[in-house]
């Protein structure tokens, strides 16, 4: 490739906090509340001018489950945030989903004006529309001693204590040198999906045809007719989920657009028209073939592609499928993970690769899987933690992002009330604070904790 040097440049220092967190996703959310509650000072970075990540950024329209099947795993401040979410959608939304733990349907702008609360809440601050372009590492090239970010005003440099990587795609990882992986052994990658909402449209009828036809809510029967009469591309045989925010409002999670690689510019912006295109083909197959779709009006699509997979760092220790079989248990537990192994596929001739635990049962998520090897200060929490592929395409979803997130704000804190390294951080004191703080660790962590 061309390259070009560019002059050395002297830039303000903007800003000095304790725990910085780079990206205002599920992850990012839990980390920066975690951290703040506890009484660190706390900035997160943010791209978008909102927080939510993909909940909100690419229009995912629900949260997977918090529950095993028989109690929820997913506790702390990822509960309360969809709790939070759920009240302030209103009584007709509570009728609906005010018992509802697995699947919950999201009304994005709520839940962008939810978010934003309880961070700020927290004593937390934001700044958006600004993304962290440059890591500065301290001698010995182990810390990661702060950050230069670029928004509107230029370049600037942000000095931090700890850094949280809450990115998705563990850029800060990867701009500090930590090794990483992506993809499977080819470079394949699960395929993005661009999702919408549509108004306009009947629950009442669409229910009505599932009850006297008994074609399930992804609707196999009528996909795969529209694919064998050509209305549809092949590739999936169902849409992945209908989130019915109320009777006439519905978020759509619908088909695949494949070689998206979510680190690279270019092809998120083909993502991005690839999806619109594919929004039309889709709207078309919905208001022909679909009982309560007739009418269907598409209000907005998400402002960029969704993207399920880039990076996973190489932390202290590997999240892999034997693990996730037999749910294992491991010292240092911060989550625990239920959510069936969900790997999309990664071109429209290949299976998707699901896999589900037996119900009231989950594996745990140690500390040591948010630590990326060789650097001393920084956490990665969320979609790009230590785990294989497999286990990344079940450990990825929201619920689990936010607990994630909230282990590495606590431990974070916990870092910075006595100068200790990541790796120093003492991990019963780690657990203790976390199931003080209503995280769900596990009967074997509570019971030797006494709580
Ligand atoms: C199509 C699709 C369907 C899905 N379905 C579901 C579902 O039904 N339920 C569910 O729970 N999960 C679902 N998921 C998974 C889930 O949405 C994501 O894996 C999850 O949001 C990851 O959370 P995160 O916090 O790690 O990252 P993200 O949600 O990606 O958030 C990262 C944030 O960091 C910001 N950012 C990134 N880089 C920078 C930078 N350099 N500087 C500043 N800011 C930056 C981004 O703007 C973003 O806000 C789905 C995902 C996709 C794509």
């Amino acid at each position: 490739m061309k390259t070009i040097t560019i002059p050395a440049d002297q830039i303000p220092v903007s800003r000095e906090v304790e725990v910085l967190v780079a990206g205002g996703g599920p992850a990012g959310i839990a980390a920066a509340i975690a951290a703040a509650r506890n009484g660190a000072s706390v900035l997160i970075v943010e791209q978008r001018g909102y927080l939510g990540g993909m909940g909100t950024a690419a229009l995912v329209p629900a949260f997977c489950p918090y529950t095993d099947h028989e109690k929820p795993v997913v506790r702390g401040i990822g509960l309360e945030l969809l709790e939070t979410m759920k009240q302030a959608c209103g009584p007709d939304y509570m009728s609906r989903y005010g018992e509802q733990l697995d699947w919950v349907p999201i009304d994005a702008e709520v839940l962008k004006r939810v978010y934003e609360a309880k961070v700020l809440d927290s004593g937390a601050d934001v700044l958006y529309h600004t993304i962290v372009s440059q890591v500065v590492m301290g001698a010995g090239g182990s810390r990661v001693d702060g950050v230069v970010i670029v928004n509107k005003s230029g370049r600037s440099y942000i000095g931090c204590r700890y850094v949280i990587d809450a990115t998705g795609d563990a850029d800060i990882a990867a701009m500090s040198g930590a090794a990483f992986q992506k993809g499977g052994k080819q470079g394949e990658l699960q395929p993005g999906t661009l999702c919408y909402v549509l108004s306009d449209v009947s629950y009442s009828r669409f229910n009505e045809y599932l009850e006297r036809t008994g074609d399930t809510g992804q609707i196999p029967a009528l996909v795969q007719k529209a694919q064998a009469a050509g209305d549809l591309p092949h590739g999936r045989k169902e849409v992945s989920g209908f989130s019915w925010i109320s009777d006439s409002l519905v978020g759509v999670n619908f088909g695949h657009i494949f070689g998206i690689d979510g680190t690279r510019a270019e092809d998120l912006t083909r993502g991005a028209i690839e999806g619109r295109q594919g929004i039309k083909v889709q709207l078309d197959f919905l208001r022909k073939y679909v009982p309560g779709f007739e009418q269907a009006h598409l209000v907005t699509s998400g402002e960029q592609i969704g993207i399920r997979e880039t990076r996973r760092i190489v932390g202290d220790y590997t999240l892999v499928k034997e693990d996730f079989m037999s749910m294992k248990s491991f010292p240092d537990d911060i989550a625990r993970n239920s959510y069936f192994i969900d790997v999309h596929l990664a071109d429209s001739q290949s299976q998707m690769d699901i896999q589900h635990l037996p119900s009231g049962r989950s594996h745990g998520v140690p500390y040591r899987a948010l630590l990326p090897a060789g650097v001393d200060n920084l956490w990665v929490a969320g979609r790009a933690a230590s785990s294989d592929r497999v286990v990344q395409g079940s450990l990825r979803v929201m619920p689990n992002c936010f607990a994630m997130g909230q282990a590495a704000g606590t431990a974070a804190y916990l870092a910075s009330t006595s100068s200790m390294t990541s790796r120093e951080v003492p991990i019963r004191e780690l657990q203790n604070l976390l199931v003080r703080q209503k995280a769900w660790l596990g009967e074997e962590v509570h019971a030797a904790l006494n709580i």
